[in-house]
């Protein structure tokens, strides 16, 4: 098969791959309906986080099962399944407490971007559809793999809670299905900060009430001005820099919540500074063991809505281009 390797900044190729083969009992092997990039794929990609030597990419992932190993008993072959960017045995006592992303067997997930793929840990990592969903509902169903699961763990962690006020810094998929996820958690008011026309229209959408384009002290007054002096009730960082962790941070009120959920790069608190602001902070690599399946199978949400660029996955290097230059949201990649 053919799969994708990032080769250094700017340079991914699709070429020729070893077909991926059951190596431990435990693994199954899923041909994909569809993949996708990640913003945080961007980073290496910018050259921004140094890669060891070519690197098969991707992490998002949905499809059905082609085999399992003999110790996989409750996902089979022929199932639709959905799985995550962290591998995880659901049976941990971190997994037990919720945080399948921090799972004692966890390996993070590489080689998505490609027709088929190895899931290590396959009946704790992919959770089964009930039948094989209709072809419309593929999008949202891969948007539970992690960009969705990570929207909801940043309005989780950031304790979203009914009449709340909220702030979301960071307008990519995740920020944007942060704003859907506090919607759906029953948030009074949902701000996205947000300076492109596209990205304010679908937050909007998914809920948001409030736009502020403003960044750093300026957004920070905004929102000040917009919660009469008091701050945010729970502000969810969803990009993971210096400058939007500062802006989340005082972006908060004393006693309120910040969640953050994008790979930190070059990130560093002022202890003191911390100290007085008074807030909770949550965050890390989201479990996103796929749970919202059911709002989507309903109806409920359309987080595929993110997916604003399809293409087939020998194009690949385009969708990288797209995110990078933010032409596209998000790109769907179809093998
Ligand atoms: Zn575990």
């Amino acid at each position: 098969m053919k799969g994708t390797v990032l080769y250094g900044p700017g340079d991914i190729r699709f070429e020729d791959r070893e077909d991926p083969k059951i190596s431990a009992q435990t693994d199954a092997i899923v041909r994909l309906s569809a993949t996708c990039v990640c913003g945080s794929d961007l980073w290496p990609y910018r050259g921004l986080q140094p890669i060891d030597g070519p690197t098969p990419m991707g992490h998002e992932y949905c499809g059905i099962v082609e085999e399992v190993g003999s110790a996989v008993k409750f996902i089979k072959p022929g199932q639709f399944v959905v799985g995550s960017f962290a591998t995880s045995d659901n049976t941990c006592p971190h997994c037990l407490y919720g945080y399948q992303s921090s799972c004692m067997h966890r390996e993070f997930m590489l080689r998505a971007q490609a027709p088929f793929l190895r899931v290590p840990q396959a009946e704790g990592t992919l959770v089964a559809t009930p039948g094989v969903p209709s072809k419309d509902l593929v999008p949202s169903l891969l948007a539970a793999s992690d960009v969705l699961g990570t929207g909801w763990f940043a309005a989780d962690a950031a304790n979203v809670k009914p009449g709340g006020t909220v702030v979301v810094v960071g307008d990519g998929a995740v920020g944007l299905l942060g704003v859907l996820s506090a919607k759906q958690m029953g948030a009074g008011r949902i701000i996205a900060m947000s300076r492109h026309e596209k990205r304010q229209k679908l937050a909007r959408e998914f809920g948001a009430t409030d736009i502020v384009t403003e960044r750093g002290d300026e957004g920070i007054a905004r929102i000040k001005d917009l919660t009469k002096g008091i701050g945010a009730d729970s502000v969810l960082e969803c990009v993971g820099t210096k400058e939007s962790m500062m802006q989340a941070i005082h972006s908060t009120r004393p006693g309120g919540y910040v969640s953050y959920v994008g790979v930190p790069h070059g990130v560093e608190l002022d202890g003191q500074q911390l100290f007085f602001t008074h807030v909770h902070l949550h965050g890390g690599p989201a479990p996103v063991r796929p749970k919202l399946i059911d709002l989507i199978l309903n109806g409920a949400i359309n987080p595929g809505k993110v997916f604003d660029l399809a293409l087939p996955l020998d194009q690949v290097a385009e969708g990288y281009r797209a995110m990078d230059e933010r032409r596209a949201i998000k790109a769907l990649l179809r093998p």
